[in-house]
């Protein structure tokens, strides 16, 4: 199914005090595009609300993306003693998760749980739909292509540059 996301009327608020206000917009597959308004306007919120991050009052969003929608926040005040590795594992967590699940399913059909088999096959397809056999080549690629690739992974966020912390975040969400 092709990759949509769509917003139509939607509207949201906070405290009573709307920021939205039946908003419709639609991102083609491929397409990139550009928000732009003043401080306050509710960029982040309609950004947050394409990623399915927030829910709408009003409207609707509709979103089909079969490996997920990344969403990379401007600052997410992470620690600084929160290591660049475990930015990096925190990213691929969900990943991770699924492929746990796969070997817990595998052990259990090996013993004979015929009743695995269904559950097998949704963890797989949902590990293939987020290109888990290729995450960690992506991770590679990602800080490569950022230059992060000589990043001592065991250093703390606090030891890296304001820039370096924004692209190892946008290499986690890349990967
Ligand atoms: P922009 O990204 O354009 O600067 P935002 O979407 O971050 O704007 O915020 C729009 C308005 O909504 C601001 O007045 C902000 O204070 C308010 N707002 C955003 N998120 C919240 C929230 N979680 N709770 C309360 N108010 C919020």
């Amino acid at each position: 199914m092709p990759t949509q996301i769509t917003a139509l009327a939607v509207s949201k608020a906070f405290d009573g005090r709307p920021v939205l206000d039946s908003v419709s917009c639609s991102l083609a597959q491929g397409e990139r595009t550009g928000i732009v308004g003043e401080n306050g306007s509710g960029k982040t919120t309609l950004l947050r609300l394409l990623a399915g991050r927030v829910r709408p009052d009003r409207g609707r969003v509709v979103l089909r993306a079969d490996g997920g929608v990344g969403y990379l926040a401007q600052d997410e005040g992470l620690p600084a003693d929160m290591t660049a590795q475990q930015v990096i594992d925190r990213a691929l967590g969900d990943l991770r998760a699924i492929e746990a699940r796969m070997r817990r399913l595998e052990a259990a059909m090996a013993d004979g749980d015929a009743s695995a088999l269904d559950a097998y096959g949704e963890a797989v397809s949902a590990f293939e739909l987020r290109g888990g056999y290729d995450a960690d080549a992506r991770l590679e690629r990602a800080l490569h292509g950022l230059g992060l690739r000589q990043v001592d992974r065991a250093l703390p966020l606090g030891d890296l540059s304001g820039g370096e912390r924004a692209r190892l975040r946008l290499a986690a969400v890349l990967a």
